[in-house]
């Protein structure tokens, strides 16, 4: 008999409101974790915005599967792809953490993964990168992209 523990889902993420890291149970993101420092909700439906001081960290830390979606604010083609991010971080939300790093805000995370076209998406699990796809992928694609 063979017996396996519970696989662990937590994620760690900085609060958009006074950036206290928390440790959420991923698999309870429906219940609308609120920060345990200002109490305030933790926003788990959407993307998650990340910078060069918080990509690592919470890169390292997740125990779901991490995309990344590498895009700006100029770029027309992240613009047409960023709907299609929105709806998987809400079908995904508690199973893949979705999240979306500005290259021109943040420069050295793009750089240190050699990011050289936007929109780039990267997966991570368990802190390290298994795939990546640049160029605007639908929303079908994007999917199957996050669930690996
Ligand atoms: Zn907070």
């Amino acid at each position: 008999m063979t017996t396996s523990a519970p696989p662990l889902r937590h994620v760690t993420i900085r609060c958009q409101w006074c950036e206290s890291w928390n440790r959420v149970d991923a698999t309870r993101f429906s219940d609308r974790p609120k920060c345990g420092a200002c109490q305030k909700p933790m926003l788990l439906d959407r993307p998650l915005k990340l910078d060069d001081t918080t990509f690592a960290r919470t890169i390292a830390e997740s125990e779901v599967p991490v995309v990344v979606d590498f895009y700006a604010d100029w770029c027309g083609p992240c613009k047409m792809m960023a709907p299609a991010v929105d709806e998987i971080a809400r079908e995904l939300s508690g199973q893949v953490l979705i999240v979306k790093l500005d290259t021109d805000r943040s420069p050295a995370t793009g750089q240190s993964f050699r990011i050289a076209n936007i929109p780039t998406v990267v997966r991570f699990v368990g802190g390290r990168e298994v795939a990546r796809a640049s160029g605007t992928l639908p929303l079908a694609q994007l999917r199957s992209f996050a669930l690996g």
